[in-house]
C-alpha cells in the first residue's frame, strides 16, 4: 500500500465515525423534514433547520442566496487559497400533495452530514468545504437561478446523491424545458349564441390530439407530458381562456431545441390556426440541463458505495430517469449525482416513495449517502490525480 492510500484509509475510517456520531442528529432531522413537507421555494423550515444545524457545528453560513431566500451558502473554516473546493449539494423541496416522495429530506441530510463530518478532517484535507442549500428542485429549477446568482463561482465539484430504487455510481438526465401554452378567444352562450364564439378549450383539446401524433415521430428517449391547467369556467360560456401545462424532454439538448421543440411549438400553433385563437407560450422554469457524467467523481462514489458493501446495478443504465437542475450544473463544473437504493422496488414520485424516503433504508441512506460523498471528497482534496482528471 503506497503511503497515500494508507493515509487515505485512515480518512475513510475518520468520516465512518464522524457519520456514526452523528447518527442521531441527521435521522432525526431527516424525519423533521420529511414529516414537514414544503413545495418548491416555500421550503422556510427545512433551510431554517439546516442552517441551525450548520451554524451549531462551527459552519458560517449565508442564510437566503442571491434572489432565492430559502438557498443558503455555508463554508467551513479559513479559506485556502489555490486550493480546491468541494461543494455538497442539499435539495428539500417536497411535492404536491406527495409530501417527500422523491426523498428530498433524504438528499438534505446526506449532504449535510457529509459537510459535518469532513469539518472536523478540514485540517488534514487540502481544500475548501461549502454546503450549498439548492431549493426548488421540483420544477423550479433553483439550482440554474444560483448559478445565475453566482453561487459555483468559486467551486470545483458539486456532489450530490438522490434516493432511488437502486444503487448506481451516476445517473443520466434529459434536457427539459418547461411552458404554459396559454389561448385565448371569445365568449358566448353556450346554447343561445355559440356561432359567435371562438373556443379556447378547443385548441388545448386539439393540441393534446397533436401531441400524440407527434409521440410517433421522435425519438424514444423525448418525453412530452402534459396537464389542462384551465378548462374554462362553467358549462354555459364558451371557454374563451384556457392553457395547458407541457414539458417535454430529450435526452440532448440538441435533439430537444433542434428538432422537437420547433414541432412542439407547430402543434400549438396549428391548434390555434384551426379554432381561431391566439396562443401565447410562457416559460414556467428555467430549462433543464442533460447531466455531462464526470467519470473520474464516478468512480470514486462506486468504490465507496462497494466499500459500504453496497451491490452498483451494472446493466447499462435506463435513459429518462427524468431531468434535474443539477444537469445545469454539470455544464459548468464538475458533478456528481450518484444513486443510493432506499426501496427495492418503489420509484420516485409515488407514495411508496414517500414511505420509504423514512423507513430503515432511507435511514441507512442517509448514513451511507454522508459518508460515500464525504469519502468522495476527501478524494478530490487530497489526490491530485483525481482533481486533475
Ligand atoms: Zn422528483
Ligand atoms: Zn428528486
Amino acid at each position: 500500500m503506497s503511503i497515500l492510500a494508507v493515509i487515505m484509509t485512515n480518512i475513510y475510517q475518520q468520516i465512518e465515525q464522524e457519520v456514526q456520531t452523528r447518527k442521531s442528529l441527521l435521522l432525526d432531522l431527516s424525519h423533521r423534514i420529511h414529516a414537514h413537507p414544503e413545495l418548491r421555494f416555500e421550503e422556510h423550515q427545512a433551510a431554517e433547520w439546516l442552517c441551525e444545524t450548520l451554524t451549531e457545528q462551527g459552519f458560517e453560513v449565508q442564510k437566503g442566496f442571491g434572489t432565492l431566500e430559502t438557498a443558503f451558502k455555508a463554508s467551513y473554516g479559513p479559506y485556502k487559497a489555490g486550493k480546491p473546493t468541494v461543494a455538497m449539494l442539499c435539495e428539500y423541496d417536497a411535492l404536491e400533495g406527495l409530501g417527500h416522495a422523491c426523498g428530498h429530506n433524504v438528499i438534505a441530510t446526506m449532504g449535510l452530514g457529509a459537510g459535518l463530518a469532513l469539518a472536523p478532517l478540514m485540517s488534514e484535507l487540502d481544500g475548501n468545504l461549502v454546503v450549498i442549500g439548492t431549493p426548488g428542485e421540483e420544477g423550479g429549477g433553483g439550482k440554474a437561478i444560483l448559478i445565475e446568482d453566482g453561487a459555483f463561482k468559486d467551486v470545483d465539484a458539486a456532489l450530490m446523491i438522490h434516493p432511488m430504487n437502486e444503487n448506481r455510481s451516476s445517473c443520466s438526465l434529459l434536457a427539459r424545458v418547461a411552458w404554459e401554452v396559454k389561448y385565448s378567444g371569445v365568449p358566448a352562450h353556450a346554447a343561445a349564441s355559440p356561432h359567435l364564439g371562438v373556443n379556447a378549450l378547443d385548441a388545448v383539446r386539439l393540441s393534446f390530439n397533436g401531441m400524440d401524433a407527434l409521440r410517433q415521430q421522435v425519438t424514444s428517449d423525448v418525453r412530452m407530458h402534459a396537464v389542462i391547467n384551465h378548462g374554462g369556467d362553467v358549462a354555459n360560456i364558451i371557454p374563451h381562456e384556457a392553457s395547458l401545462k407541457v414539458y417535454i424532454r430529450a435526452a440532448t439538448r440538441e435533439y430537444l431545441y433542434e428538432s422537437v421543440v420547433p414541432r412542439m411549438r407547430a402543434v400549438y400553433e396549428g391548434a390555434a390556426i384551426m379554432t381561431g385563437t391566439t396562443v401565447e407560450f410562457v416559460e414556467i422554469a428555467k430549462p433543464y440541463e442533460d447531466m455531462i457524467i464526470n467519470q473520474p467523481l464516478a468512480s470514486s462514489f462506486a468504490k465507496h458505495a462497494e466499500r459500504l458493501g453496497r451491490k452498483l446495478a451494472d446493466d447499462e443504465e435506463p435513459v429518462g430517469f427524468g431531468s434535474s437542475d443539477i444537469g445545469n450544473v454539470s455544464h459548468i463544473v464538475p458533478s456528481l449525482q450518484g444513486l443510493l437504493q432506499i426501496d427495492a422496488v418503489a420509484l420516485p414520485h409515488t407514495h411508496e416513495f414517500e414511505a420509504a424516503a423514512k423507513s430503515p433504508q432511507g435511514d441507512k441512506a442517509v448514513l451511507d449517502g454522508a459518508t460515500i460523498l464525504a469519502s468522495v471528497a476527501a478524494d478530490v482534496f487530497n489526490n491530485p490525480s483525481l482533481l486533475k482528471s
